[in-house]
């Protein structure tokens, strides 16, 4: 870091998250608070039936809401390891890192495991997935990702889900990037587990994880943990006996989520924030292509959550000095993680607004202007001129 002097404010976090917080949750952390003290465990308790409460669950109707310490990592293999079977087999859709993933963990834990993968812009087919689970009985899971952050495609899970239900298998599923944004309709969809985390949609600060689910199916797997500490049921047995994290809980980042969830709700719960976060997509998008850049996904799949676009086709474009005059400018965005395409990733969540999204489309101008990036009808991309259709970039065939 060069010598400078301290800043009067963070820079804008575009990502996948970590996410920029509001204000006033990073004040909630400013305290200490005892794991085993009575007034924290009651948060605590607060906080797992706030989340059944977003999801559309109650525990009347059978479902638990299960905290995990660690990164949304850690919540999903926290899963894969406790309630698949020795002798069970499950099958993961891929069709990016995040199903990958999975399939590493599976490896990892000596799960038996299938892929069914699809190309990183095309969502699952539908019709294999029927197939496979037709021609392999041992197939007790099946695991998928809602919204892949890798490219930011949006995956059909209550279609999938329905496929799943009817050859009744269990459904897990990995919400890390839209839980709380983006509409579930956890029943319709038939899942057994769904896996988020404190840091994404929900706008709080990492340190845990968490996992929803049906009560019965996690009992029924009951001696199946192939960890002491990331034991699901375990975790949900801690909490029911003595209303504790088994293991020091992340203190600060529980007392940061409870401000966050009651900003959450002021929103107006998934509508409002979902709401927000497709504003700044549509505004983004609009930036972004008005200069000239190509998203990497077609409409039809592309979520509101992040988006991908294509490196510009001019030689003199250097992601890393983008990133580094955008970083300059107070903007923070995110490399691209796509196998087939060079690209790179803008987030449209966290406490950002239109406005935000707006300044950065500005600075995107700016930059590509000051790296000489000359613009195919000679016009100057920070005045906001545009030619016509012509897009001014010659983006990168995908
Ligand atoms: C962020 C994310 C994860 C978890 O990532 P961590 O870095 O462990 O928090 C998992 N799946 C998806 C789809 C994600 O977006």
């Amino acid at each position: 870091m060069e010598k400078k002097l301290p800043a009067s404010k963070d820079k804008v976090l575009f990502t996948p998250g970590p996410l920029t917080t509001s204000l006033s949750v990073k004040q909630a952390m400013l305290r200490d608070a005892g794991s085993w003290h009575f007034e924290f465990n009651a948060l605590v308790l607060e906080i797992r039936e706030k989340l059944l409460e977003i999801a559309g669950l109650t525990r009347e109707r059978g479902y638990e809401a299960i905290l995990m310490q660690g990164t949304g990592t850690f919540g999903v293999e926290s899963v894969l390891g406790s309630v698949v079977p020795p002798e069970g087999k499950i099958l993961i859709l891929s069709n990016g890192a995040y199903g990958e993933r999975m399939l590493q963990m599976a490896g990892h834990l000596r799960l038996n495991a299938e892929v069914l993968r699809s190309s990183e812009d095309q969502t699952p087919d539908l019709d294999s997935l029927r197939q496979v689970l037709q021609a392999d009985s041992s197939i007790t899971h099946v695991a998928a990702v809602h919204c892949e952050t890798t490219t930011g495609i949006l995956n059909p899970i209550h279609e999938i889900g329905a496929i799943v239900r009817e050859a009744r298998r269990i459904f897990i599923l990995d919400a890390m990037s839209s839980f709380g944004a983006i509409p579930i309709d956890f029943e319709r969809a038939g899942i057994h587990y769904l896996i988020s985390s404190a840091n994404k949609c929900l706008e709080g600060v990492p340190g845990f994880s968490f996992v929803l689910c049906l009560r019965s199916a996690l009992l029924s797997a009951e001696g199946h943990a192939r960890s002491l500490s990331m034991d699901l049921l375990g975790q949900l047995r801690g909490f029911e006996k003595n209303g504790q994290f088994r293991y020091t809980p992340p203190t600060h980042s529980i007392l940061a989520f409870e401000q966050a969830l009651k900003e959450f709700f002021q929103e107006g719960g998934v509508v409002g924030r979902g709401a927000r976060y497709a504003t700044n997509h549509r505004v983004l998008l609009a930036g972004m292509s008005r200069l000239g850049f190509k998203s990497y996904l077609p409409p039809s799949v592309q979520s509101y959550i992040i988006t991908s676009f294509v490196f510009p086709a001019d030689v003199r474009f250097e992601f890393s000095d983008f990133y580094r005059r955008l970083s300059d400018r107070g903007y923070i965005i995110y490399p691209g993680k796509i196998s087939k395409a060079d690209t790179f990733r803008i987030g449209s969540i966290g406490r950002v607004f239109e406005s935000d999204m707006r300044d950065l489309t500005h600075a995107v101008g700016d930059v590509l202007q000051d790296m000489g990036i000359t613009l195919a009808s000679g016009q100057n991309p920070a005045s906001g001129a545009v030619s016509g259709s012509q897009p001014l970039l010659q983006a990168t065939a995908v």
